[in-house]
């Protein structure tokens, strides 16, 4: 969750002042960190995941599950040197825990990060997984569960939390969710705070609800209240008629997600893998969908990245190009002079009026605030999809990267790209990138923390990269003295962001095994994704809707344009893997058993880009896109390869020997298992998590068919969730069954036993 500095946070009025000096002092320090590290090279590949989990309260006799808010002291605790019977669980464990938005919430990481070069790297990931549930679970009580759901059902319905609190606090003002939900840390309720402040309402999200026979398309939830004059909101045209309404920060910093992040070797590697990733961000997205319910209804979506995206949206009307509600102005909290809100008034300043007020093609318009930075029209919230590739140029001598990819309108920060320019440290691509994120303000500063050392410390820098929160986050080392030695500290990093959490340890693993091979399998085959990013964008609605993992059509780069040789991945399908580990399996002579030339089972998947070839970009299918077809070879077969050609000892590797090692054919059927569970998703043989909790609502005898999800409802999904969790096949092989579909429960079972 970024920086967490200890001390005084300033309130928006307050911190405002020093918006300015902390964007002027963070691109300071980011050049610095450019001299430092620009020219590091050789960076070996470290990789990580951060998992978010809710503690949930479960009450047998009651049958209810509420999140549990009064629990955060495990978090300490965990982390406390002065406790080492605590603390040294997660360290002798090499697990990390971490504060996140939520009182009930934790994150968890490993301690180190993996290393990312064989095999047992990527098997030992879940076993880390397992400790942190393990170590945490042990500071509980048993009727308190660390769970991996993306959404808490009923979040923000009535009396969700243990203990009760009431929604009526000052930082967010909800009129669902209290403010005991948000981290005790002074830096959540501030930031929840001056989101608002800053915006000059509270953020709005509406999500379509789910039709079903006895639906009524109303929020019928929303209170009318009189305590802050934001309590008006909904009626002034915050809610949307047919949709649910939240109005509060938590509804999406308050959801979980699974991230990884890959350690490339030098700043070149890690602009292309960040490129090439990017169009993969809403696919993945959508094959790891879980989030079909919020605040006790079912909605007609099935992701939580748009709730996330509006719940930390600062911007003001002006900003966002639309009419702000009755008695309210254009301008929010920004510090812009009375007079220039009347005359702006005067003008009769609406949409489409002020776009009279664009002056220049960076988003600008006529208006400054205070501080000397102009006032602009932002297509997009803090929590977004990126908005521009970064550029293979200094990774290959003939890059892939064209200009006309950057399509869409993405403003920046002038002054900060014309600085960066200047230093010839930074090209253009990479200049834009950063004079994007610092077009946003600082959202929290710390009063103890305003001057800093530009040449050791990144504090300024952070402050506004960690509070853009994109698909990816391209992630510069920090700064050090000169004593330390560098190659030992963390260099240019990757982060891949979209996933939703899945409820076991072995999903979880199985994604960010499959994002962090995809990722070495790119730096190793070298593949053009690139399209034009707009496409990305349009990508990205389309992976919110339901079933989108299955039924969709993404935007992709023509596979014909890949610059991979089809031929080159034949036979390295699933099946690869009982050809290498079982004698007998091959059909054919040495040498090529495995390797090359075998028939590939038929999958299944029509080959449907034949009639599109001459197209630079085609619609493709998370499946097809994952298992490949007959002319190209889609995730899987790069990292089947990947694995036979660098991950095996090296005596096996391009060999005819058969694996000869009973753990290492452990090793392998517990991957296959893994793209097995990936490909599964996307071709609909096994649900994903939104559409089993869908499901699991839809068959519930409690269920009206109104889109409510009730207590009892909510009740038995954590109960089955917590099944689920355990791989309690003893007692609930059936919902174990369903939940991964046969093949993999019987693999996980047999597992088990
Ligand atoms: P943030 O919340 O800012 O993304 P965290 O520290 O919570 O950062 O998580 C970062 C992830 O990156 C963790 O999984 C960690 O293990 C991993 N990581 C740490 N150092 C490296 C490195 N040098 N290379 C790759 N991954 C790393
Ligand atoms: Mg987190
Ligand atoms: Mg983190
Ligand atoms: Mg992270």
């Amino acid at each position: 969750m970024g920086l967490l500095s200890l001390g005084t946070p300033l309130d928006w009025h307050e911190s405002r002042k020093h918006n300015e000096h902390v964007r002027e002092n963070g691109i300071e320090q980011l050049i610095n960190i450019f001299k430092q590290h620009g020219e590091r090279q050789n960076d070996h590949f470290y990789w990580g995941d951060e998992v978010e989990y809710m503690l949930v309260d479960i009450d047998s006799s009651n049958k209810t599950a509420k999140l549990a808010i009064d629990r955060d002291s495990i978090l300490d605790d965990l982390n406390d040197p002065s406790k080492p019977e605590i603390a040294m669980k997660a360290i002798n464990n090499n697990v990390s825990f971490h504060p996140e938005y939520g009182r009930y919430m934790i994150e968890a990481t490993p301690l180190k990060p993996y290393d990312g070069e064989s095999l047992s790297d990527y098997v030992y990931v879940e076993e880390n997984m397992v400790k942190r549930r393990e170590v945490s679970q042990s500071e509980l009580p048993k009727h308190i569960i660390p769970l991996t759901l993306t959404t808490y059902p009923r979040m923000g319905c009535g009396n969700f939390t243990s203990p009760t609190a009431k929604p009526i606090g000052p930082a967010s003002q909800s009129l669902f969710l209290p403010d005991e939900i948000i981290n005790r840390h002074v830096r959540f309720p501030t930031l929840t705070a001056n989101i608002r402040k800053r915006r000059g309402h509270k953020v709005a999200i509406n999500l379509p609800i789910y039709p079903d026979t006895n639906t009524k398309l109303i929020d019928d939830s929303i209170p009318k209240r009189d305590l802050f004059p934001s309590d008006e909101e909904p009626w002034l045209g915050a809610s949307q008629p047919g949709h649910v309404y939240m109005d509060s920060m938590g509804f999406g910093m308050g959801s979980s997600c699974l991230q990884i992040t890959v350690q490339p070797s030098d700043i070149h590697e890690a602009r292309y893998l960040y490129d090439t990733l990017a169009p993969l961000t809403p696919i993945l997205m959508a094959v790891s969908a879980a989030a079909p319910i919020f605040k006790g209804f079912l909605v007609n979506q099935d992701v939580r990245w748009n709730v996330i995206s509006g719940a930390v949206d600062d911007r003001t009307f002006l900003e966002r190009d639309i009419k702000p509600y009755r008695g309210l102005d254009f301008f929010g909290g920004l510090d812009v002079p009375d007079e220039v809100k009347v005359h702006f008034d005067k003008l009769g300043g609406g949409p489409g009026v002020n776009g009279d007020h664009i002056t220049n093609e960076f988003g600008d318009t006529t208006i400054t605030t205070l501080d000397g930075k102009p006032v602009q029209k932002i297509p997009k919230s803090r929590y977004e999809s990126i908005d521009s590739y970064l550029s293979d140029e200094g990774y290959r001598s003939d890059p892939y990267f064209k200009k006309s990819y950057n399509d869409i309108y993405s403003p920046i920060n002038k002054k900060v790209y014309d600085k960066l320019i200047s230093t010839k440290l930074f090209d253009a691509p990479l200049a834009h990138h950063f004079a994007h994120l610092f077009i946003r303000d600082p959202l929290v500063i710390f009063s103890e923390r305003v001057n800093q050392n530009n040449n050791l410390d990144n504090d300024h820098f952070e402050n506004l990269q960690s509070t853009n929160w994109q698909t990816l986050r391209f992630k510069p080392p920090a700064l050090y003295s000169d004593i330390d030695d560098l190659t030992k500290t963390p260099g240019w990093r990757v982060e891949f962001r979209p996933l939703e959490i899945q409820l076991t340890d072995f999903e979880n693993a199985a994604y960010s095994v499959f994002i962090t091979l995809v990722s070495k399998a790119i730096l190793k085959f070298s593949p053009d994704f690139y399209m034009p990013i707009s496409k990305v964008d349009s990508n990205m609605k389309t992976a919110h809707g339901v079933d989108a993992s299955t039924d969709a059509k993404f935007w992709f780069r023509n596979p014909s344009q890949w610059r991979l040789n089809n031929e080159d991945f034949k036979g390295y399908d699933l099946t690869w893997f009982d050809r290498f580990v079982n004698d007998g399996n091959d059909l054919f002579d040495d040498n090529v058993v495995y390797l090359n030339g075998y028939v590939e089972v038929n999958n299944g998947i029509e080959n449907g880009i034949v009639e599109h070839e001459d197209c630079q970009n085609v619609k493709l299918t998370a499946q097809e896109l994952i298992d490949g077809s007959d002319t190209f070879p889609g995730l899987i077969k790069m990292i089947v390869k990947l694995i036979a050609t660098d991950l095996l000892p090296a005596n096996w590797q391009n060999s005819s020997h058969h694996c000869k090692s009973r753990q290492f054919a452990r090793d392998l059927e517990l991957i296959r298992n893994y793209l097995k569970l990936i490909s599964g998703r996307a071709s609909g043989k096994i649900p994903t998590v939104a559409r089993f909790l869908r499901n699991f609502v839809l068959k519930h005898p409690d269920y009206k068919q109104d889109s409510k999800v009730s207590e009892r409802i909510n009740y038995d999904l954590v109960q089955a969730s917590v099944a689920i969790t355990n791989l309690d096949f003893k007692h609930h092989q059936p919902l174990l069954e369903e939940y991964f579909g046969e093949e993999i429960a019987s693999y996980l079972q047999t597992r088990t036993n």
